[in-house]
């Protein structure tokens, strides 16, 4: 007997008939043997739909009272799933967060579990009812509601599954799994059997939306077998666990890319110590994220900086740095708002040279000019412009062979 945490999306609960078909695949999967725990999102569209009913109230809407609000869509869903479960003669009961007792701090709109009390589900999973819990949410100490951050009810899942000691936690969602790339750019995308949470990781933050990064963090760090699967049609999925040496590994598994990239450079600054932290220093208060950092080496006593932030925070961004600019006595700034990051992923990168080169080549093969490179353990990301973006990303999926499965290799 197996104990399993299957999570369904807001697409998969979006309508009275789909929640009908989610309570059959639970009730198939109960009947097998299984112990299960069901946790849900609001139905697609519902969280937004609230959060504009407090934007009708209120221009900044008091968090606390927000998360009353916000917390109700999944309260409707595991209520219904519940019902339909019953209607088919499976014994279930649902269950808000803070009925279960899961424990957050007090963090409200983006809290962090501290400690789940899994002494109810336990009771009744050993009575042989399903257990429904409402995703997104918890309770801090003071028996106020809280909220996990948007796309929440991953991690919800993810952590009850750790709590638990789940055999896997499977999260059911409107794609059948995670793919090399996003097919909607390259058509012969192919999805992965298998992927490492390090892999995943680098691919969620990279772009691919498949799964909430901090459900990928928590999974890595509770070592929860984590399964992406699709709601409407059948198929094993995408299984995201650590590294298994007997597992054959591609060299790289997948593409991922950010559209949405801007970069900016000062050039002239002093080679003084402090200066990277002068520039980036103010950026930070401002509270917009820096995600490359190119800094030249020094010909003369002066160097230059590049650095890539969101293209929402392009222009707060270029104001700030021109202030810098100015204070520091640097020469210019530039920038360029049309430019995207293409990221190829893989933990076969480790232990294989030639990797880079061999995407450089590509690239060059195909007349794109990179911009920026930066480089982890497990990936290469290149800026490029904006218009190179879809064929980067095919030339990159055909040099690497990803749309052969590794026994075709
Ligand atoms: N309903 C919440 C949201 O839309 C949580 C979730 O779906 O994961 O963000
Ligand atoms: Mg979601």
């Amino acid at each position: 007997m197996a104990l399993y945490v299957y999570k369904f999306g807001g697409t998969s609960v979006g309508s009275v008939e789909r929640i009908k078909s989610v309570a059959e695949k639970v009730k198939k999967a109960h009947d097998l043997g299984d112990q299960i725990v069901v946790v849900l999102s609001a139905m697609s569209g519902e969280t937004n739909r609230l959060i504009d009913l407090a934007k009708e109230m209120q221009s900044q809407p008091t968090a606390r009272e927000l998360d009353v609000l916000i917390s109700t869509g999944e309260q409707v869903t595991v209520a219904l799933l519940s019902m339909a479960l019953h209607q088919l003669g499976c014994d279930a009961t649902s269950y808000t967060g803070g009925q279960v007792r899961i424990l957050t701090d007090s963090v409200h709109t983006k809290a962090r579990i501290r400690e789940i009390d899994d002494a109810k589900m336990r009771a009744d999973l050993n009575d042989r009812k399903v257990v429904v819990v409402a995703g997104f949410q918890g309770v801090d100490e003071f028996g106020d509601i809280t909220t996990l951050g948007r796309g929440g009810s991953d991690t919800s899942a993810v952590a009850l599954a750790a709590a638990l000691k789940a055999d896997e936690c499977h999260i059911y969602t409107d794609v059948d799994g995670v793919y090399t790339t996003d097919p909607r750019v390259e058509p012969k995308a192919r999805r992965l059997d298998h992927i490492t949470f390090e892999e995943m990781l680098e691919m969620a933050s990279l772009g691919s939306k498949v799964l909430q990064i901090r459900s990928v963090e928590f999974a890595g760090k509770y070592n929860v077998a984590l399964r992406v699967l699709s709601s409407f049609q059948e198929g094993c999925g995408t299984l995201i666990t650590y590294e298994d040496s007997q597992m054959e590994s591609a060299l790289i598994s997948g593409i991922a890319f950010n559209r949405d990239e801007a970069k900016l450079t000062i050039t002239g600054v002093p080679d003084l110590p402090g200066v990277a932290h002068k520039i980036l220093g103010p950026i930070a208060d401002a509270n917009i994220e820096v995600d490359m950092i190119v800094q030249n080496i020094a010909d003369d006593a002066s160097t230059d900086f590049t650095f890539t932030v969101h293209r929402n925070e392009y222009l707060r961004a270029k104001t700030i740095l021109e202030q810098t600019c100015s204070e520091l006595g640097a020469r210019k700034v530039t920038g360029d708002d049309t430019i995207v990051k293409v990221s190829i992923v893989g933990v076969g990168m480790r232990s294989h040279a030639g990797i880079a080169s061999t995407m450089f080549k590509t690239l060059a093969d195909e007349g794109i000019n990179i911009r920026m490179i930066a480089t982890s353990e497990i990936k290469i990301s290149v800026v490029v412009d904006e218009k190179y973006l879809e064929l980067a990303v095919r030339a990159l999926h055909s040099a690497f062979e990803l749309d052969k499965t590794i026994e075709a290799l």
